[in-house]
């Protein structure tokens, strides 16, 4: 098991806690909504076991179990919130380790057509309770 204490998803920290919040542990992963929420139900599906940065550094077993954790993510936020398409979103040039932005796009709504915007212009926060209601509504599913 190796962590890389440089790594928010291995650290935790308050890096991680400003841009996410933990919805559940997966087989092979941990599951976060993102807070910022132009798209609504978006969320993080990141490899839980060690710091990883690529995905064919994982055994076949941890591949499978970590792509079935991003479908079921997928599945789960497509039957609460019924977009127009789940976009997979996988970078992490400057936070390398295994994670998948799972991104509800919606038609008529920022981006469709195009690559969502990691950090959009004008940011949608929501409050606590309507934090919770998402949460809840993904766990449902789930
Ligand atoms: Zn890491």
């Amino acid at each position: 098991m190796s962590t890389n204490t440089e790594c928010m998803y291995c650290a935790k920290d308050q890096r991680l806690s400003d841009l996410m919040i933990e919805v559940a542990e997966l087989d092979a992963s941990i599951l976060y909504l993102f807070k910022e929420q132009t798209y609504k139900g978006r969320c993080v599906v990141a490899y839980k076991k060690e710091h990883k940065n690529e995905i064919f550094e994982l055994s076949e077993e941890e591949m499978i179990l970590f792509t079935k954790d991003v479908a079921r993510v997928a599945k789960a936020v497509k039957t609460a919130f019924s977009p127009g398409k789940i976009n997979y979103g996988a970078y992490g040039d400057k936070m390398p380790h295994i994670h998948f932005h799972i991104v509800p796009k919606y038609e008529n709504a920022p981006k469709w057509g195009s690559t969502f915007d990691m950090q959009p212009d004008e940011k949608v926060y929501l409050s606590e309770s309507e934090y919770t209601e998402v949460i809840n509504k993904i766990k449902e599913n789930l």
